[in-house]
């Protein structure tokens, strides 16, 4: 599932992107685990969509796949 999402750390190892920091908070390498679980500048996103800010990976078989793919489709339409 991550490999089909360009986050900047992978666009980095492509060579399409120079710079892997998170587009969302400036302050760290931007991977999937760091957007979905991480990420300060995505917290009220995810708070939001799935009611917890800083979520386990549990969290998200807890929650509805619905409200994932509406995280995901939001993270990528936003940054
Ligand atoms: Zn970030």
């Amino acid at each position: 599932m991550t490999e089909h999402f360009g986050t900047g750390s992978m666009l980095l190892k492509m060579g399409i992107f120079d710079d892997p920091t998170c587009r969302a908070c400036n302050e760290d390498v931007e991977s999937m685990e760091h957007l979905l679980r991480e990420c300060d500048g995505l917290a009220k996103k995810r708070l939001e969509l799935l009611g917890v800010a800083y979520p386990q990976p549990e969290d998200y078989c807890a929650s509805n796949l619905k409200a994932s793919i509406k995280l995901l489709e939001w993270i990528f339409e936003a940054i």
